[in-house]
């Protein structure tokens, strides 16, 4: 194996927060992890200093993503915290929604601005419990050692659900009316 992609999580300062996206010193990085377990700290001691900081940004999620003849879809209408690892997925989802719904003007179904509508309505609710979920996530995942802490670890460990936003609602389904994918019986 040649690469391996790693995202480490830390608290954030100054530059990084103000500048969104920063190159940083490996070293750095490995510091926030000292002291935990052997095999994740010998991972990150394979880092040269190709590290890269991005701010993390929480976007309260809205409701319409479309005006007329344009509409919005991925980071730029949800972007989200990456404790789901969801952004690039619902980005996908609200592309194939979208080729769905403007299929329906192209067909003289629906006019353009009401098939973005449709796509509006179809996927920004959905996105929106995704961005929250990704955010009540953060709390969970960064608890203090502690007996909130023990029982979020007992919990995962009998793999409860992990937040308000269970993993089966994300994952399950299509997003599409007209699913391509044959379903399993
Ligand atoms: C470190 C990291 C790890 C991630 N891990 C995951 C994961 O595991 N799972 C997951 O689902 N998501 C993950 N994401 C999130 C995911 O990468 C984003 O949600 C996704 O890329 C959003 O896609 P997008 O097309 O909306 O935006 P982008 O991928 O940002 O695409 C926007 C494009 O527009 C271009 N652009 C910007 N301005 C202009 C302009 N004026 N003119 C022309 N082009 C322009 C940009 O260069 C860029 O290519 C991760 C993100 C990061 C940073």
């Amino acid at each position: 194996m040649e690469f391996v992609n790693v995202v480490a999580i830390a608290p954030s300062d100054d530059d990084v927060r103000e500048r969104l996206r920063v190159d940083a010193q490996a070293a750095r990085m490995r510091a926030h992890y000292e002291g935990w377990d052997e095999r994740l700290t010998r991972l990150l001691g394979y880092s040269d200093d190709r590290v890269v900081a991005w701010a993390l940004n929480h976007q309260t999620p809205f409701p319409a993503w479309h005006h007329g003849h344009v509409a919005l879809l991925g980071d730029a209408c949800h972007t989200m915290l990456p404790y789901f690892s969801q952004g690039a997925s619902q980005a996908i989802e609200d592309e194939l929604v979208l080729a769905e719904q403007v299929a329906k003007a192209v067909r003289g179904e629906l006019t353009v601005a009401d098939a973005l509508a449709g796509y509006s309505d179809r996927r920004a609710a959905h996105a929106g419990v995704v961005q929250t979920g990704a955010l009540n996530n953060r709390a969970l995942f960064h608890l203090p050692d502690g007996p909130e802490q023990r029982r979020r670890d007992g919990a995962f460990r009998e793999h409860h659900r992990e937040s308000d936003v269970s993993f089966d609602w994300i994952y399950d389904g299509t997003p599409l009316e007209d699913d391509p994918v044959p379903q399993a019986t």
